[in-house]
């Protein structure tokens, strides 16, 4: 028996820690860009499990094989082979700059590997090197370590103390980071588009300068592409969109189709610091969810969804625009291909989302004043056009 809403409400309430600010709807549907409520109402889907559901809500192909893996082997341990988790290994090395990979369960997670990878790196090297730069604003997930990379000071307050190893600095700056280099920097760490901390992109000459300045310095460059990663920016990894490479890169989000996963992807020279024994996961890489990494990677391709995030976030961004130059509601609008943001210049981006919410258009405010974009990458110009409309009604209510 379905629970109605208000049930599901008040014993949420009861029974779940209060870590998340919902908003009222209970979901029981998807397909493809749409998601349907408990009561039955449509809803076109523009944050995608925020950045996660890219190639669209319960893609047949990543469903039947998931199904069909499900029935057959869910989990074994890292103790033995699997072919899944072999094959998504060898599809990461073939699409992007890296060699080797290791599974975890979540991007925070991705993210502890790559500083331990780190630390290991420079420890087989017998130099005492630790320390890791990120950018103010920057988000690398909840864990304690991460809350310490983390560049947000109001969400790190009342965990203190954190553990050390992190400096932060503002982003696009280079001077800044120049200057907090010292002797025990092993790596500086960021986002190509910073995502939770607002939708703000690395500048294109900022982040070359950045590889340029980690190679005079021999530290390493980790790109954390939790959002930014599987085609989200318009290239299948950001970091192609800046012309660089990283010797580290993480993913999470889009990799998976829904179905909990982190990737820690490096050189091999990087790689292979890490011997037997020295980090691991139970669930990491299981069977199950690498197919539905390789699947969803095999429909990025097929259905050319690098190409059609490209040109709908080209194409979305124009519109976004032209709503700015009509409305003075808009001051900023952000964002590198379907990974899109408007910073309002009244504090009504709440409002705006629930505005836009009940005419059935799902969008995800940033604090106050940034509304978020992330669309599955299938999205149409017609879906775009019909969100704009109402994301443009919205803003006219809310700031009467
Ligand atoms: C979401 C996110 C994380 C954290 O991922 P989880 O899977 O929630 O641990 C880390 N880094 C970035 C850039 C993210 O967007």
């Amino acid at each position: 028996m379905a629970e109605s809403l208000d049930e599901l409400i008040k014993k949420e309430k009861m029974y779940h820690m209060a870590t998340y600010a919902r908003l009222p709807v209970a979901f029981v549907k998807g397909k493809g860009t749409k998601l349907w409520d408990i009561g039955g109402k449509e809803y076109l889907d523009f944050i995608a499990g925020l950045g996660v559901i890219n190639v669209g809500h319960s893609h047949p192909k990543v469903v039947e094989a998931v199904k069909k893996q499900v029935g057959e082997l869910t989990h074994i341990t890292n103790l033995f082979y699997t072919e899944p988790q072999i094959k998504l290994a060898e599809k990461l090395a073939q699409i992007s700059f890296g060699d080797k990979c290791f599974f975890a369960n979540s991007g925070a997670e991705a993210n502890e590997g790559a500083v331990k990878l780190t630390r290991k790196y420079f420890y087989e090297k017998g130099q005492a090197k630790y320390k890791i730069i990120t950018a103010w604003r920057s988000f690398h997930g909840r864990t304690l370590k991460m809350l310490a990379a983390t560049g947000q000071p109001e969400k790190q307050k009342p965990f203190e103390p954190l553990p050390p190893g992190f400096k932060h600095v503002p982003l696009n700056d280079i001077e800044a980071l120049k200057k907090a280099i010292d002797e025990e920097t092993a790596a500086v760490m960021l986002e190509p588009v910073q995502g939770e901390g607002g939708v703000y992109p690395c500048d294109e000459q900022y982040l070359r300068k950045v590889r340029q300045i980690c190679d005079e310095n021999s530290l390493l460059l980790i790109l954390d592409e939790v959002q930014t990663g599987v085609g989200r920016c318009g290239e299948m990894f950001a970091y192609e969109c800046f012309d660089i490479e990283p010797d580290i890169m993480t993913l999470a989000k889009g990799l998976a189709s829904g179905l909990p996963i982190g990737a820690l992807i490096a050189k091999e020279e990087v790689a292979d610091a890490f011997k037997p024994g020295e980090h691991g996961a139970t669930f990491g890489g299981g069977p199950v969810i690498t197919l539905a990494a390789l699947k969803t990677l095999e429909v990025i391709e097929e259905e050319e969804l690098i190409e059609t995030a490209k040109e709908q976030g080209f194409y979305f961004k124009n519109k976004l625009e032209e709503l700015k130059a009509e409305n003075n509601l808009i001051e900023e609008v952000r964002g590198l291909g379907l990974m899109l943001g408007i910073e309002l210049n009244k504090e009504i981006a709440k409002e705006v989302v629930l505005g836009c919410l009940d005419k059935g258009v799902i969008f995800n405010n940033i604090g106050a004043k940034i509304v978020r974009f992330l669309p599955p990458l299938c999205i149409s110009k017609g879906e775009i056009d019909q969100a704009i409309d109402i994301l443009n009604v919205a803003l006219k209510k809310a700031s009467h």
